[in-house]
């Protein structure tokens, strides 16, 4: 897995032509995210938090602005970039192993290459023995650490997740949140978390940032180092954080 790589958004603005007219989603939206670091992006329905992953990944074109990872602005889907959406992206009729190698296969990798690196991954995620396995047959958690080896195949340096654990309940969210977060220590690669759940962002990111309602820009940055401490989710200082954003997403905290 290589080193984490660094990602910025520059004055991205993106506007959407439609039918009913035009939607402005994001408006001077900036934002870095060092190599390696972890980020948690918060902010109310439809202020565009998605378009602004979707423009990261390179899948949207922004209207003004850029985005670049380590320097080089993106213009197009790139390799070691992986953007991992709420229902996760299986195909229904692969097993378990396909689907962790559909990655290689689209970046035509060899069989032999795929089957090594796809063993590893779900032996990581803890899915080795569920290889031949069908997704309808894998619970929500399950599916979540399949699309997670699956972004782990191809030497992903950039996580992009789209609310990724907001299907689940209430139980195996907070399974599933330490596992991204034991993940991400373990492979060292930048991620950004878009998220509606406070506590989520304030677990994962070494930095919370909240986006105002559409068109969204960055309004609020809270740091958050101490995320990596042991026993993070129980001390006063979680709940304090908590606390200090849920007071800035409501209208009574004092904007950065
Ligand atoms: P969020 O992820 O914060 O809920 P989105 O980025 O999905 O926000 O959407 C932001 C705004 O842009 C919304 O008003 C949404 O309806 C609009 N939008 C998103 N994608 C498109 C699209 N492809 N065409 C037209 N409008 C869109």
């Amino acid at each position: 897995m290589p080193e984490g790589a660094g990602l910025s958004w520059s004055n991205v603005c993106k506007v959407y032509e439609g039918a009913q007219g035009a939607t402005q989603a994001l408006d001077g939206f900036t934002l870095d995210v060092g190599p390696g670091e972890s980020v948690a992006v918060l902010g109310p329905s439809g202020c565009g938090k998605s378009t602004a992953l979707r423009i990261a990944s390179g899948l949207t074109a922004p209207t003004s602005g850029s985005v670049a990872v380590d320097g080089r602005p993106i213009a197009s889907p790139r390799r070691a970039t992986a953007l991992i959406l709420q229902d996760f992206g299986l195909l229904p009729w692969k097993t378990v192993a396909q689907n962790a190698g559909l990655g290689l296969q689209i970046r035509h990798a060899s069989a032999s290459v795929r089957r090594e690196r796809v063993a590893q991954a779900l032996a990581t995620v803890g899915l080795a023995d569920f290889a031949d396995a069908y997704p309808s047959e894998l619970s929500g958690g399950m599916r979540q650490r399949l699309a997670m080896a699956r972004a782990l195949t191809c030497d992903t340096d950039v996580l992009l997740m789209d609310e990724p654990l907001s299907a689940l309940d209430a139980f195996l969210r907070e399974e599933m949140q330490s596992m991204l977060k034991d993940t991400w220590e373990r492979e060292g690669y930048s991620q950004v978390i878009v998220t509606h759940s406070v506590e989520e962002a304030v677990f994962l990111g070494q930095r919370v940032v909240v986006v105002s309602p559409r068109p969204g820009r960055i309004v609020y940055a809270l740091e958050n180092p101490e995320m990596t401490d042991a026993a993070w989710r129980d001390s006063d200082l979680f709940f304090e954080r908590c606390r200090t954003l849920r007071a800035v997403l409501h209208g009574r905290g004092s904007h950065a």
